[in-house]
């Protein structure tokens, strides 16, 4: 019995510990932001585990990789509500997702995007996971976690669906950047 008890507290102080931890990430976590618009990748980009902990922070490791999900108003959050108009890419491997046009705050504490059809970048899976089913947001070039998609939530948006995305999967490139520069 006392075991038992024993392996119930540990499992929740490690739980505890284990989030945190993501939570502590999280709070120094800030949107990528550059001038240049980013080249598209032309085809699947497949990288392991070791590559993709070389480019990506460890929170967007965490998110992207792991289909993890950042603290509710953390500081991205923040910075994501200040940007201006502009264009979103994925931080993992530059392919073009959403656009400030379909940004709206649904006060959820996530980045928000009512429409994705523009983009043949942003993927839709089902997602089964923690008892519940709900429909994975996926970059589609390099298959990263970005969020989720909710429908009929009575939002007053041309289309009644919020995608909510967590802002560490996003680059942000300002409305007027420059063209990315052409392969040589
Ligand atoms: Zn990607």
């Amino acid at each position: 019995m006392k075991k038992t008890w024993l392996i119930v507290m540990t499992a929740s102080l490690g739980l505890l510990v284990f989030t945190s931890i993501a939570q502590e990430q999280g709070k120094k976590e800030v949107m990528k932001t550059q001038e240049t618009a980013p080249a598209q990748p032309e085809k699947k980009v497949e990288k392991t585990s070791e590559e993709w902990k070389a480019i990506l922070t460890p929170e967007q490791y965490r998110v992207l990789r792991q289909a993890g999900t950042e603290p509710a108003n953390s500081p991205v959050y923040k910075q994501f509500k200040e940007q201006g108009g502009g264009t979103y890419y994925c931080a993992g491997c530059n392919a073009e997702l959403f656009s400030s046009k379909h940004k709206f705050d649904s006060h959820c504490g996530w980045p928000s995007f009512y429409d994705a059809s523009d983009n043949k970048n942003v993927v839709l899976r089902d997602d089964l996971s923690h008892g519940m089913i709900r429909t994975e947001v996926l970059c589609g070039k390099c298959d990263g976690h970005l969020g989720h998609l909710f429908k009929g939530e009575g939002f007053d948006t041309p289309k009644d669906q919020r995608y909510c995305i967590n802002g560490v999967t996003l680059l942000f490139v300002p409305e007027g950047g420059k063209k990315p520069e052409p392969k040589k």
